[in-house]
């Protein structure tokens, strides 16, 4: 089977009802890979919540306190922009669980995708842009703690910046955020990231692929991280509901690609978290999100030969 670690739990969903944010992606991906043979059950791990402890290496106790509660204020859910339910805060806590898997399995194996997270939107103490609790940083601060990654890049695909990421990391030296995102568009402001790629309306897969790619190789080149976080949002989309940059499906995955090479090349480690997509057609965004798992998956194998060699035996 393949290398690549799947990392998935049926209570992902966020259960916002008709919402703008399909939160059943997560298990219309699952179904997916296993009805079209892309996935082996014995391929996914399931994830448990996070600790408390972790939550709050990211969060202050005051907002774990009030989203455990359900305590939080009518100006907190407005900003937090989804209804608050015990199955939201149990799903984000279990995302967040998931991310931190991924990154330990990442670490041993290479490669591994958390099919969830990327709720690059959370602060320490307030959620926001459908994002409570900020899953990627507390995995980082998990495995930092671990001693088993010092210096981590976070490198941010989603067409929002990730401004939570940029905030919670910007007194730290260690780690590196880079966020490729449209410019004219939620969030606002914009607290800085080590590097922020701001696109103009509009942007194709020339243009995008083009900023992207130079500034990841610098990226990877100077910092030389050892854990990548990559979120590979679906919603630079040109069919995406809530973007405006113009990106085909093939541009989309040459991205993916791009990002899995070039790590691969440096044998830099990276999780994946899926992040946003809003595509008018949920099929759409279903197929974004399962393209990245296959590019993954492509270049785990081909970075591998011996092993698959071995597996194939
Ligand atoms: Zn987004």
């Amino acid at each position: 089977m393949a290398p690549l670690k799947l990392i998935y739990h049926p209570a992902y969903d966020l259960h916002l009802g008709a919402h703008v944010f399909p939160s059943q992606k997560y298990r219309l991906i699952y179904e997916r890979l296993l009805r079209e043979e892309l996935a082996a059950p014995e391929d996914f791990l399931v994830p448990e919540p996070a600790a408390d402890e972790d939550v709050l290496r990211v969060h202050t106790a005051d907002w774990v306190r009030k989203l455990k509660t359900g305590t939080l204020s009518v100006g907190e859910v407005m900003k937090l922009e989804v209804p608050y339910s015990k199955e939201f805060v149990d799903a984000v806590w279990l995302a967040a669980g998931g991310s931190i898997l991924a990154a330990r399995q990442a670490l041993r194996h290479g490669l591994a995708v958390n099919i969830g997270g990327g709720f690059h939107h959370a602060f320490p103490s307030h959620g926001e842009g459908f994002c409570a609790i900020h899953d990627v940083a507390v995995a980082i601060r998990r495995v930092q703690a671990d001693g088993t990654a010092r210096k981590v890049m976070v490198v941010d695909t989603d067409v929002h910046q990730g401004n939570g990421t940029a905030a919670i990391f910007s007194d730290d030296p260690n780690v590196f955020t880079l966020s490729i995102h449209q410019e004219h568009n939620y969030p606002e402001p914009k607290p800085p990231s080590t590097v922020d790629l701001h696109m103009p309306d509009g942007a194709g897969d020339a243009e995008y692929l083009g900023a992207l790619s130079a500034a990841l190789e610098r990226g990877l080149n100077e910092f030389t991280p050892d854990l990548v976080f990559y979120l590979g949002g679906a919603d630079p989309f040109h069919e995406d509901m809530l973007g405006g940059l113009a990106l085909s499906l093939e541009g989309l995955a040459r991205r993916d690609r791009l990002v899995f090479e070039e790590t691969r090349k440096r044998a830099i480690p990276v999780a994946v978290t899926l992040a946003g997509g809003y595509a008018r057609h949920l099929e759409d965004t279903i197929r974004i999100h399962v393209n990245t798992l296959l590019a993954a998956r492509d270049v785990l194998r081909n970075a591998l030969p011996q092993e698959r060699r071995a597996g194939e035996a």
